[in-house]
């Protein structure tokens, strides 16, 4: 939807969920020294067999719920295939063509509604350590204890009119996280590719901008980069750009892929999944009481006025904490 601003924004946000060990091996998901956490599995040698971390794809399933998606009784793993030296395998294990989660939505503090378009599990690929100023060699290191880390990926429709929105439906992600007990906020990383076009021209998109307040700021120099680009008559390219957190800017890194590039096909290694209705519905009613719900009950329990329950059950330990202590206060009085 093009805003009257004639802004259109859409997220995908990467959350690592706070599994003990890795999507499709054992590896531990907390390491010290580089690459001291790989295995076969995990760094692809041929022959390796991938088994799917069962509590993984339950924290994902929590977190569709919790972003009221439809849940798919059968889903897949999918090959994104890519070249790049951070993926050892030359392609990434995804979901693709059935994603976990569907068609889901989040209601902002305007009221206004957020389409969620999916909800997927995938694996993280390594991490690579760029070096500089080291001689006149500089060069990239490579650690694959980040190789297979289970991400759970939040697609939003393009549905943002503004950067500020977008950092609200962060807020309420890292609040809901905070609820379902999914990522640790301390060793966890939570990356957002921003997707912005303006007045229906090319789509361009941010990637793997990091916290709430650089994705603000990211988008803000990007629409107006934009704006001003169309203001000069400059046509706006289909590009990835990404984001210097220490000049607040953005600048082209490569031509954008489309989908088919990636040459999705399905992994033969991994079996597809079912999950009953009954399970789906026993797992909805389990998902614990999240920060709208409190909020509403702490303005009926508590008579607090709407704007206090929102802060304070918007930040998870702060809800408890008031909660526990308005509790021992109505026992005495
Ligand atoms: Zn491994």
């Amino acid at each position: 939807m093009v805003g009257k601003e004639g802004v259109m924004i859409g997220l995908e946000c990467h959350v690592q969920l706070n599994t003990d060990s890795k999507l499709f091996c054992g590896c531990p998901t907390k390491a010290g020294d580089p690459n001291t956490a790989c295995c076969p599995i995990c760094l692809g040698h041929p022959g390796s067999k991938p088994v799917l971390n069962a509590k993984a794809l339950d924290y994902t399933m929590k977190v569709a719920l919790a972003f009221n998606c439809e849940i798919n009784q059968q889903f897949f793993f999918s090959r994104k295939t890519y070249f790049y030296p951070d993926m050892s395998k030359n392609f990434q294990i995804t979901q693709y063509e059935i994603p976990v989660g569907l068609k889901g939505y989040i209601v902002l503090s305007s009221g206004k509604k957020i389409g969620i378009t999916r909800v997927h599990l995938e694996e993280d690929p390594a991490a690579l350590v760029h070096t500089s100023g080291m001689g006149s060699s500089n060069f990239s290191l490579v650690d694959y204890n980040r190789s297979g880390i289970p991400l759970v990926e939040i697609v939003t429709d393009p549905d943002f009119e503004s950067p500020g929105e977008a950092r609200e439906f962060l807020e309420q992600l890292t609040t809901i996280l905070a609820y379902l007990k999914v990522f640790s906020p301390t060793t966890g990383t939570l990356k957002a590719d921003c997707n912005v076009s303006v007045y229906g021209n090319n789509r361009v998109e941010v990637k793997n901008v990091t916290g709430k307040k650089a994705v603000e700021k990211a988008l803000s120099f990007e629409i107006a980069r934009q704006k001003n680009m169309l203001l000069n008559e400059k046509e706006i390219v289909m590009e990835t750009r990404a984001f210097d957190e220490t000049t607040f800017t953005t600048k082209a890194s490569r031509s954008k892929e489309t989908e088919a590039d990636y040459g999705y096909i399905f992994e033969p290694d991994l079996t597809a999944f079912r999950i009953s209705r009954e399970e789906i519905e026993g797992m909805k009613k389990a998902l614990p009481e999240l920060h709208s719900a409190k909020s509403k009950r702490f303005v009926e329990e508590f008579g607090l006025d709407e704007y206090t329950s929102n802060v304070l059950a918007n930040n998870f330990s702060l809800g408890n904490i008031f909660e526990e202590v308005a509790n021992c206060k109505q026992k005495r009085a």
